[in-house]
């Protein structure tokens, strides 16, 4: 069964299964309507690896997202790791049973307290390349999260997969010999996943669209005429 709801402002969301997937452009006003009781100040960055970006035809949003579930349950998570998930058409989708206000199971040593974020593809060498339209949505959505959360963008708050170890400790940066995994990928961003790569772009590009959102830019020009 389909579920069609409509926001302000003309969007429609749609809940289907155990899934909502939602526009970029909706996304800040739906995420600024939930009640977030769970303190959260830890946004996990992941790639998927598997599915990659040879899996999404378009249109199987739900699919992909119910094949991810299926497939963490038979893990034996008890139910899908991730709260969100971004696609390569810049679209997101939802987690109902693993709803912000249950821990995911993201990185062990993190969940408690942190957020999980899979972003569809595999950004190892040779993997996939990030589409403008989910690279656009990727730093929309960590900004909302910041400004829903009250978290400032660094790396304490936003924190890459690699820079754990398998065992839940945490090192700060990748490290061939400790970390867990090489996610979210090698080339992620096309600069790497390393802490030095992430200050590169990643983290300056989400917090220039933090103070977009925040009207931070839009200031500048008013006081000026304010001045003249
Ligand atoms: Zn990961």
């Amino acid at each position: 069964m389909m579920l069609g709801f409509t926001l302000l402002g003309g969007h429609t969301l749609i809940q289907k299964g155990n899934f909502i997937v939602l526009e970029r452009d909706e996304f800040r006003d739906w995420l600024k309507k939930q009640s977030i009781t769970r303190v959260i100040d830890s946004l996990q960055v992941h790639h998927t690896w598997e599915p990659s970006y040879d899996n999404f035809k378009g249109s199987n949003h739900f699919q992909m997202l119910e094949g991810m579930r299926t497939s963490h349950l038979k893990r034996g998570f008890d139910d899908i790791a991730q709260q969100l998930t971004t696609f390569p058409d810049g679209k997101i989708g939802y987690s109902i049973k693993r709803p912000f206000n249950k821990a995911p199971a993201g990185i062990k040593g993190d969940n408690a307290n942190g957020l999980c974020i899979e972003n569809i593809g595999n950004f190892n060498s040779g993997g996939d390349t990030l589409s403008a339209e989910q690279k656009k949505t990727i730093i929309h959505l960590y900004a909302c999260l910041a400004e829903k959360l009250k978290l400032s963008v660094n790396a304490k708050h936003i924190t890459y997969h690699c820079w754990w170890t398998a065992d839940g400790t945490y090192i700060g940066d990748y490290d061939i010999k400790r970390s867990a995994k090489t996610c979210p990928g090698d080339k992620w961003w096309g600069d790497g996943h390393s802490l030095a790569a992430a200050k590169k772009n990643f983290l300056p590009q989400i917090q220039a669209e933090l103070n977009r959102l925040k009207g931070i830019l839009s200031l500048r020009p008013l006081i000026l005429l304010l001045c003249q």
